[in-house]
């Protein structure tokens, strides 16, 4: 099966009817790097930054995260590096906020959930988001004898357009400063996109897509805040499942908004390391998703050997049904 994989990596990922389908790795720590790269990612779809914030006593500096990003740039070698901007919130937020001195910032509500999470919180300590932004760019700038990275910059936890308004407020104050200081940015700079994973956020996809240059689903988060079910709670888990029709809605209803906007939208949440339900998204109308590493062969092996009127099939078959368990029942017999 090794041997096999190892051919898989050039081969490429297209349905047996021709079209492409853009394969690419979710990446949670620098060393993951070697198996995205044996796994023949097409690019870093989603590159959680929280690991350079996690451990430590005090923020990491804008040389010292430009370090970092360049490094996992560079090592793309052209290919495009989605970076999304710290996510912190919940619990983790809390505690690393307090580290941090910025306790002032962490109300004391019962729901973290709800509470300051992501872009939320980053607006509120724009320094963060500034030093954040103004390394990205740096880690994006033209080098001699590199491909240029093609870097994108992703925002979590939207719900409503003046976020990613405020958002790219501060990013073109960056832009600003950056140019003043002599840096010779990217041209075109790094597109600017948002996490698509809140219920309001699928449901609006039309007019974020007015401030977005481009979105991401979440479904991990989309599936708990669609279904008010958190996948830590041990009591409510077995509910937690991205198969609900609700969920399969709001995605389907955000395909067909960035299409209609003309706006790049990628699957990157959990639920697109499972072939058989990668071949249902791409019926609803999904061509990009970003998994785990590890993932990747498999999924490709799926696909390749599918049309898009079987993916289409599948959709149609699904969608008929209302129980989230003969959904998965559906979906667990495709293609056996
Ligand atoms: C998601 O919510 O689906 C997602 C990809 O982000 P994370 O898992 O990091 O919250
Ligand atoms: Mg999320």
């Amino acid at each position: 099966e090794k041997r096999a994989f190892g051919r898989l990596k050039r081969l490429p990922a297209q349905l047996q009817s021709g079209e492409d389908i853009e394969l690419s790795a979710n990446l949670e720590l620098p060393a993951e790097m070697p198996m995205l790269m044996r796994n023949g990612a097409k690019g870093i779809g989603l590159l959680r930054s929280e690991f350079l914030f996690g451990e430590r006593e005090d923020l990491p500096d804008e040389d010292g995260q430009t370090e970092a990003y360049r490094a996992i740039v560079q090592a793309m070698d052209g290919r495009p590096v989605t970076i999304r901007v710290l996510d912190w919130g919940g619990e983790k937020g809390r505690a690393c906020m307090r580290r941090l001195g910025l306790a002032e910032q962490v109300a004391d509500g019962d729901n973290p959930a709800l509470g300051l999470r992501g872009v939320r919180l980053l607006l509120r300590v724009p320094e963060v988001l500034e030093t954040q932004f103004a390394a990205i760019l740096r880690a994006a700038e033209p080098a001699e004898g590199v491909p240029p990275g093609r870097v994108r910059i992703l925002l979590p936890m939207v719900t409503s357009s003046d976020e990613i308004v405020d958002a790219r407020e501060i990013y073109d104050r960056v832009v600003r400063r950056l140019k003043r200081k002599g840096h010779k940015l990217p041209d075109p700079l790094p597109p600017l996109g948002i996490m698509v994973e809140t219920p309001a956020a699928a449901l609006t996809v039309d007019t974020l897509a007015r401030h977005a240059d481009f979105m991401a689903l979440g479904t991990n988060d989309l599936t708990m805040y669609t279904l008010a079910v958190d996948r830590a709670d041990s009591m409510v888990a077995d509910r937690y499942s991205p198969l609900h029709p609700g969920v399969l809605r709001l995605i389907a209803a955000s395909a067909d908004s960035a299409l209609r906007a003309r706006r790049p939208i990628s699957v990157c949440g959990e639920m697109a390391s499972d072939p058989r339900v990668v071949a249902l998204l791409i019926g609803l109308g999904l061509r990009s998703f970003s998994m785990n590493s590890a993932s990747l062969p498999r999924v490709k092996r799926l696909i390749r050997t599918l049309t898009l009127e079987d993916c289409d099939q599948l959709r149609r078959q699904v969608m008929l049904e209302t129980d989230p368990v003969v959904i998965r029942d559906l979906v667990r017999q495709f293609a056996t």
